[in-house]
């Protein structure tokens, strides 16, 4: 494993998160429109949210109708925009308009599940996170790391097997080996770097 590790951090040593985001809160509503969406477009969409809406408080009292307008290319827009301004009101209400540090306080927000709470606590505060985005799922199990697609699974297999201060930054590098090589329909194994540690390649 620590190989495997190496390997991938030699590949991409810059690896990040490639949602764009200002404030802890635009992390967390960037991440929830990313869902069933690229980052690409969401980083398109986030720019004319955020100039409609520049504070947490315009977000919770915003306009259903006009959000969801805005969050349309992101599809699923009814949903977003429901939890973006139901999210945007409890920060405020519950939380002092800060998102919070704890798995147990973010899945209370609307519409956020373990992928966005894993990806916040290892963005904003540092903890170890394993963030089960569908490239990582798919790469752990070409990898062998792990023969589930459920993502609690995967993650579970994946923080046994990778050291905690590692596992951020391991996903967003899964997440960039999969954009640039390991494509869902075709894997370029012949000229991937990680040809040595899979199973499934060749
Ligand atoms: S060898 Fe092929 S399947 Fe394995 S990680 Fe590389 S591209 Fe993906």
């Amino acid at each position: 494993m620590q190989e495997l590790i190496a390997a991938l951090k030699e590949m991409y040593p810059v690896a990040a998160c490639t949602l764009q985001y200002d404030t802890d809160y635009q992390l967390l509503f960037n991440t929830r429109l990313a869902a069933q969406c690229t980052d690409a477009r969401v980083n398109i969409v986030k720019e004319v949210l955020y100039a409609r809406y520049p504070a947490l408080a315009d977000i919770a009292e915003a306009d259903v109708a006009e959000m969801e307008e805005i969050v349309k290319p992101c599809g699923f827009y009814h949903h977003k925009a429901r939890d973006l301004i139901g999210g945007a009101r409890m920060l405020l209400d519950e939380f002092g308009g800060k998102v919070p540090g704890s798995m147990e306080e973010l899945l209370r927000l609307p519409g956020v599940g373990r992928k966005t709470a894993n990806l916040v606590l290892g963005e904003l505060f540092g903890q170890p996170a394993v963030v089960t985005d569908t490239h990582c799922i798919r790469l752990a199990n070409r990898l062998g790391l792990c023969a589930t697609e459920d993502p609690v699974k995967v993650e579970n297999a994946l923080r046994e097997i990778i050291p905690p201060e590692e596992q951020l930054m391991f996903c967003h590098r899964l997440v960039a080996h999969g954009r640039a090589v390991c494509r869902a329909r075709k894997p370029d194994c012949g000229r991937c770097g990680l040809l040595t540690y899979c199973p499934f390649g060749g």
